[in-house]
């Protein structure tokens, strides 16, 4: 049976592990209910962190080990496991997450120099398999990076 035509499995309550409200379509909603993962836990509240920002489609908090002055990952709310497990159908939340970095480094007024990071793959670092953009800024860079 399509997807579309199935029983929403979590009804109006949301889902069943985070018990955030949905107005997502069911496959979406699959997608963004990873009850392991940190960041849902996080974005879910079950997990404390220093929130920077949100909205409805992002969450920012404070990098528990920072590399800089400001060190904020910047997470969509839907769970993507990573880049490379990302589709066409994740460019706007991809470019989003840029944007907002995009607009935090003007607020935290580190415009001279910050960067984006997206590691991709165990060899790159990434330790979490929840797609997240780092926004690291506020000293001087090396390049190339380690
Ligand atoms: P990556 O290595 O690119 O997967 O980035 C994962 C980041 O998540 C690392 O920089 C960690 O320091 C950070 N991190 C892990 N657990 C937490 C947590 N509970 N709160 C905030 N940041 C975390
Ligand atoms: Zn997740």
């Amino acid at each position: 049976m399509p997807l579309a035509m199935e029983k929403d499995p979590f009804g109006a309550l949301g889902c069943w592990s985070t018990r955030r409200p949905y107005n997502l379509t069911p496959r979406t909603q699959l997608r963004s209910c990873m009850s392991d993962c940190l960041f849902c836990k996080i974005i879910a509240g079950q997990i404390p962190s220093k929130k920077v920002y949100e909205d409805e489609k992002v969450f920012v908090f404070q990098d528990i080990n920072p590399q800089a002055p400001v060190h904020f990952l910047i997470i969509p709310r839907e769970h993507i496991v990573g880049l490379k497990e990302a589709t066409e159908k994740d460019a706007e939340i991809i470019g989003y997450c840029q944007l907002i970095a995009a607009k935090l480094g003007r607020e935290y007024k580190i415009e001279d120099g910050y960067r984006t990071v997206l590691n991709v793959g165990p060899k790159s670092g990434q330790s979490v398999f929840h797609l997240h953009l780092h926004l690291i800024g506020g000293r001087d860079m090396t390049w190339p990076p380690g």
